[in-house]
């Protein structure tokens, strides 16, 4: 019997669809239904798009100034502080993330609200004395509507990612979380209230990505898409945009390389390999699913990554030793166990891994070799605790594999030389690369994919760029 509910929240009321339909929420761990949300249909995007365009176009919010803006949005932030066990929980109980890992993300998702805050106050123009007598400078006004989509595997962290730039910015946001993860988002939205926003600042639109999502990407009120999810997602995101020519910002799926040279550190190259494919049971963009380990220390290096894959501690997510959970759905489940079904078939073996036996929604760190470069395990994104190694004897090589895929999110790679280092981090077609770690950001940098992961950058002023409509101003004096 479900207990909780969450509802839209639209000019700062939490209410009902119109239709008065709603949709179980899930935890997947204990398989389920813990709460219900409002099943958005195209009737409630409307209604949140018009709170949104009227708070824009008649509002306090686009014209406070930015210091005002900072201390309405830190205010949130702190709200979220207090409050960080609540929001975790939600976040663990609805996807089976690991608490420890679901207060981190609460963490990095407060300094999202913290860093564009003040981003947007230190960072308001450039002003250019012109040797011709002119002079001239730039203005970053906001926008105007911003609809943003999020995925369900960092459910409050990636709704904060696309949130926080939007708002600082001075633009008023829709915010459609994924309906498997719709907790953690709607109590961010009741939070803004607490934290007085104004009514139509932030809206939370739950439901389902059609009609939902795509009603808020087809409507020409809205200035801005930013949206996160899959590749296929993506692209019908960017069609329905392109017919009231909104800008866009993709951020999609992922294929990680991570390639491990002979000379690297091995305890931190098997430490950050076994974060970069089992933290969060492998539901990262980011995730380095393809593991590329150099011959002279291959043996000695699966010895060891089988070993730490074995070694993890699987099991109730809000158990403080558990590092690995099941997987965020029923529906995710029957997926990645999928790629699981032809693995010999193909001439893989299973180094380590597999369906979990006990009915749960789990498949255990799995380790997978010896598969072809053209097998479906190897190309696609799983999604999932997967990792698929290869064995390689030069740099060229590995690069050559690494980039040898539609997708170009990230790469990682573990070397102690420097030139190296730079030299291939230099050649892999990836919008991030990490050497010597995993998943470390600045939020001043561009964050963003090539090809199939996706469209444009966010980060610093990359975000600033996309959440306003830049203006320059040239006068003679
Ligand atoms: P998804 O594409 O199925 O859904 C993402 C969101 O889009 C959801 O809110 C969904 O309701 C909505 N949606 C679905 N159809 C829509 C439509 N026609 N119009 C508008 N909205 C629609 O993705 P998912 O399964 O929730 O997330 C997993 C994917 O997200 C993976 O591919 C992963 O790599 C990707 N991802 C990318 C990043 C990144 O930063 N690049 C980060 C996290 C996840």
């Amino acid at each position: 019997m479900s207990t909780q509910f969450f509802g839209h929240i639209i000019d700062n009321e939490e209410v009902e669809s119109i239709s008065g339909e709603r949709f179980d929420v899930w935890n997947p761990w204990t398989q389920e239904v813990f709460a219900q949300a409002a099943e958005g249909g195209a009737e409630d995007a409307e209604r949140a798009i018009a709170s949104a365009r009227k708070a824009f176009d008649e509002g306090p919010w686009p014209r406070m100034t930015h210091p005002e803006r900072a201390a309405a949005i830190h205010k949130l932030a702190d709200l979220m502080e207090e409050r960080a066990d609540e929001l975790a929980t939600l976040d663990s109980t609805n996807m089976a993330k690991p608490f420890a890992q679901a207060k981190h993300d609460v963490g990095r998702s407060v300094a999202n609200f913290r860093f564009f805050a003040d981003h947007q106050r230190d960072h308001t123009g450039e002003v250019y004395p012109m040797p011709s007598g002119h002079h001239t400078y730039s203005e970053f006004g906001p926008a105007g509507v911003v609809a943003a989509i999020s995925p369900w595997n960092f459910p409050l962290m990636m709704a904060t990612w696309k949130i926080a730039p939007a708002i600082a910015w001075g633009n008023t946001c829709i915010i459609k979380p994924s309906e498997d993860t719709p907790a953690s988002v709607t109590l961010l939205g009741r939070l803004a209230v607490e934290a007085g926003f104004p009514p139509g600042v932030l809206n939370v639109l739950n439901g389902h990505g059609a009609p939902a999502g795509s009603t808020l990407t087809a409507d020409d009120r809205v200035d801005r898409v930013t949206f996160t999810g899959s590749s296929v997602t993506g692209k019908a995101v960017m069609a329905s945009a392109s017919t009231h020519l909104a800008p866009v910002s993709l951020e999609l799926g992922g294929k990680g390389a991570n390639i491990v040279f002979d000379d690297a550190d091995m305890d931190n190259a098997v430490y950050w390999a076994v974060e970069a494919i089992f933290r969060n049971s492998g539901q990262i963009c980011l995730a380095g699913s393809r593991l590329y380990v150099q011959s002279g220390i291959y043996d000695e290096f699966m010895e060891r990554f089988v070993a730490a894959a074995e070694a993890l501690t699987i099991g109730d997510p809000f158990d403080p030793e558990v590092a690995f959970s099941s997987l965020a759905s029923k529906k995710h489940f029957d997926k990645v166990s999928g790629y699981l079904e032809d693995v010999e078939e193909q001439g893989g073996t299973v180094l380590t891994g597999g369906v979990d036996e006990e009915g749960r929604w789990l498949v255990r760190p799995t380790i997978l070799t010896d598969l072809p470069l053209d097998s479906r395990q190897y190309c696609e994104e799983i999604f999932g605790p997967v990792c698929v190694v290869n064995r390689f004897e030069t740099e060229a090589e590995a690069i050559h594999l690494a980039n040898d895929t539609r997708y170009g999110l990230n790469a990682m790679l573990f070397t102690e030389n420097l030139s190296r280092a730079h030299r291939v981090s230099s050649h892999l077609r990836a919008g991030t690369v990490w050497v010597n770690c995993f998943f470390i950001r600045d939020l001043r940098t561009p964050f963003g994919g090539v090809g199939d992961s996706g469209v444009g950058r966010e980060g610093g002023n990359f975000s600033r760029e996309f959440f306003t409509e830049p203006k320059a101003v040239v006068m003679q004096i």
